[in-house]
């Protein structure tokens, strides 16, 4: 029996989690679980599977949360907090003596410069839960790779000759993942790959010139790796994050089965194409970053989050989320954050300045 905190439980992630654990019942008990505004979902989740404790993290402090998440006895926490919160959850978990399997990719973004020499030091594992990584992160066990190419499916507005005039409700309608909003206006931005490519960067050391992005549609190929050889592998399976959550959280002390339904190459195509950076200035914006480096990532991650509240809020454009982001990252993020303390300080400056972008507008 392999034992599971789920830290925010009621969102897209964590369903998708919790339903394969009702359907295939893998040999996993759920010590405790967290929610952040819907209580309710919450208090089932929890009376369901055995009046479990459940946290609402919606204001609550840092000593409240490190403390609950230090009570609760665990194997390995499913980290699937949406934004920049989770980076103090992932470390809590990791120093209360839990792997971590993580979805939150802010946690990375931001934490970066020191998170993966924490965990080495505390003796404890970060296995990745984001599609295209864990595709990496499986291929890399079998090869030695020279570069890496991250799939990106190119969101709503692929075909679009440019973004300008478009609305909200057209943002959150992904073509081939359902997922939660934020991330979801991410991957119309492919702020959402962006913020990908700097998580690649700091899960498997790869370099700005080691790592491409390729637009394909269908999501079926969820990443690949180059060989020195010259070879190409990739990691397939239909588009659904059950498969990534389920390998992350096992960690192979489970076997898992039918996790996902076979995929059919009745009819199968595949396509790729090269990213358009001029008109997905986010993508352009976080290889920038990645050649910058420093607290750079920090304020991408930043300045990206208050643009999009403030385009779900209606009070600037799509096409603004870009301009915001660029005028925080035109200032002086070059010293890197290795602690907790200066990923905090240079988050609040970066959004104090994109808010002062949005005023500017
Ligand atoms: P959702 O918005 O669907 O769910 C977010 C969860 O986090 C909910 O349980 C929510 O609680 C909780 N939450 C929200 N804000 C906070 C906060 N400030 N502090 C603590 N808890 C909070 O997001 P997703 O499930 O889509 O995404 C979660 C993470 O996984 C993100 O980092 C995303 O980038 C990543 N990810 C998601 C994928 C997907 O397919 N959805 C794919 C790959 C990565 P409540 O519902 O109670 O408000
Ligand atoms: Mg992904």
């Amino acid at each position: 029996m392999r034992s599971l905190l789920i830290l925010g439980a009621t969102g897209s992630i964590g369903t998708t989690c919790l339903n394969e654990i009702r359907r295939s019942n893998p040999g996993i008990e759920i010590k405790a679980i967290s929610c952040f505004s819907n209580e309710e979902k919450a208090k089932e989740i929890s009376s369901e599977f055995g009046d479990i404790p459940y946290i609402c993290l919606s204001g609550k402090t840092k000593e409240e949360i490190s403390s609950f998440i230090h009570s609760i006895d665990a194997d390995i926490a499913l980290n699937a907090i949406a934004g920049s919160d989770g980076l103090f959850a992932t470390l809590e978990c990791l120093k209360s003596g839990k792997d971590v399997a993580l979805a939150n990719k802010e946690s990375v973004v931001m934490g970066g410069a020191f998170l993966f020499d924490m965990a080495k030091s505390l003796g404890r594992r970060i296995i990745p839960v984001d599609s295209e990584h864990s595709a990496i992160y499986h291929l890399l066990e079998g090869h030695e790779a020279s570069s890496l190419v991250i799939t990106a499916s190119g969101g709503p507005f692929i075909d679009r000759k440019d973004t300008k005039d478009v609305k909200l409700e057209d943002a959150l309608k992904h073509p081939t993942w359902k997922m939660g909003r934020k991330i979801t206006i991410d991957s119309a931005t492919l702020a959402n790959k962006g913020l990908e490519v700097i998580e690649a960067h700091y899960l498997f050391g790869f370099e700005k010139e080691n790592i491409e992005v390729t637009v394909h549609r269908q999501s079926v190929i969820h990443s690949m790796i180059r060989t020195k050889e010259g070879g190409v592998y990739a990691q397939m399976s239909p588009p659904d994050m059950t498969l990534p959550i389920m390998a992350a959280i096992s960690d192979k002390h489970l076997e898992l089965l039918n996790v996902v339904r076979p995929l059919s190459f009745d009819n199968l195509t595949l396509t790729f194409e090269k990213p358009d950076f001029e008109k997905f200035k986010m993508l352009k914006l976080a290889f920038d970053v990645l050649e910058k480096k420093g607290s750079y990532p920090i304020a991408y991650n930043a300045a990206n989050e208050v643009a999009v509240e403030a385009f779900i809020n209606g009070e600037i454009s799509f096409d603004d989320i870009s301009r915001v982001t660029d005028y925080v990252l035109s200032f002086d993020y070059s010293i890197p954050s290795i602690n907790f303390e200066m990923v905090c300080d240079n988050d609040t400056h970066a959004r104090m300045l994109a808010k002062e972008a949005i005023c500017k507008l």
